[in-house]
């Protein structure tokens, strides 16, 4: 048998040594590796789809390692396999991790039935999502039925989490109000639930006011699926408190999704954006790797004004094409 049949077999069986082998795999940037790791998704991609796809955000602080490690816990104790993926671009910048502290999730990595692996580091937000993206591929083939992607609340990783999942969850802190203004409006309009988190001691009617303020702001929102209103619920991660309520809303999503029809349709749209983007990524890289000798010249012009970036690209890809 193949390396790559090994590590197929290993991945149905639902070991996890082979599915952390196959996301390295995923993660290396050596041409070989990347051509075993194509073979070995298309292998896979018939055994791939059967999980809630969950994207959950917040920005750092608001409780979402203790929330993951509750509500994950309360999963396996029900039957489920959970599998935590993150993306964080900005562990690409300081070289950190936001799952990376080997103390964060504790118990959830010792759980037999989760399996948690930190943010790919290094390369672009569109390489990051790319590796997510297959790598929750693989944690489905390996029999995971809730897979959960973090991101923290800032910049444009939540649009790439949210193009991927089939439920986004923001997190957000008793603030009310006041935090209303410093969350941008553009996650708020991704959400489908909001967790009010930290209801518990002195946050609780904060929180309850917060939930308030937030239900308002949701209705001002257009919906973003047809069959789901977004709602509001609070929680306490540190309590334990409202994780089986979410588990119900994120149940009763999932339902109404798939009753309309709305769920295949938008797998089917993101599988779609995500050739696209791939069309993108590939062609620049490409691109890159011509070493088309005009490139620095047209730099130099663009730097120095002489020449509009719109012409310059036009010109340098019309030399690249030829
Ligand atoms: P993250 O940065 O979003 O992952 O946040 P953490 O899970 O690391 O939590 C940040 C801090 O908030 C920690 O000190 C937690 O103990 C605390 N915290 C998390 N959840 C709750 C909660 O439900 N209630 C209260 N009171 N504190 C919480």
């Amino acid at each position: 048998m193949t390396q790559l049949e090994n590590l197929k077999d290993g991945i149905l069986d639902g070991q996890r040594r082979a599915l952390a082998k196959a996301i390295t795999l995923i993660e290396s940037s050596r041409a070989d590796h990347q051509a075993d790791a194509q073979e070995l998704l298309a292998l896979l991609l018939p055994h791939t789809g059967k999980s809630i796809r969950l994207g959950f955000t917040g920005t750092p602080g608001v409780g979402k390692s203790t929330f993951i490690e509750a509500f994950g816990l309360q999963l396996t104790a029900l039957g489920h396999r959970v599998a935590v993926l993150a993306i964080d671009p900005s562990s690409t910048r300081t070289g950190g991790s936001i799952l990376g502290d080997k103390t964060r999730m504790e118990l959830l990595s010792k759980d037999q039935n989760a399996f948690i692996r930190p943010t790919p580091s290094g390369g672009t937000l569109g390489g990051v999502a790319r590796r997510t993206r297959e790598a929750m591929l693989l944690c489905e083939a390996a029999g995971y039925d809730v897979v959960l992607i973090e991101t923290v609340g800032v910049g444009q990783s939540e649009i790439a989490v949210a193009d991927m999942v089939d439920m986004f969850l923001l997190m957000l802190s008793p603030g009310g109000g006041d935090d209303l203004q410093g969350i941008k409006r553009g996650i708020m309009e991704l959400a489908d639930l909001v967790i009010i988190n930290k209801a518990d001691g002195d946050f609780k009617k904060a929180a309850s006011r917060a939930a308030g303020d937030y239900k308002s702001a949701l209705h001002l929102m257009r919906p973003k699926h047809a069959c789901w209103t977004a709602d509001v619920l609070l929680a306490s991660a540190l309590k334990m408190r409202g994780l089986t309520e979410i588990w119900e809303k994120i149940q009763a999503f999932e339902k109404a999704m798939k009753d309309s029809g709305q769920l295949e349709d938008m797998r089917a749209q993101q599988a779609k954006a995500w050739m696209w983007s791939e069309i993108h990524d590939q062609l620049a890289d490409a691109f890159k790797d011509s070493h088309l000798s005009k490139v620095k010249d047209m730099e130099q012009q663009v730097l120095a004004g002489k020449t509009p970036p719109t012409a310059a690209a036009r010109s340098l890809l019309k030399d690249f094409l030829n």
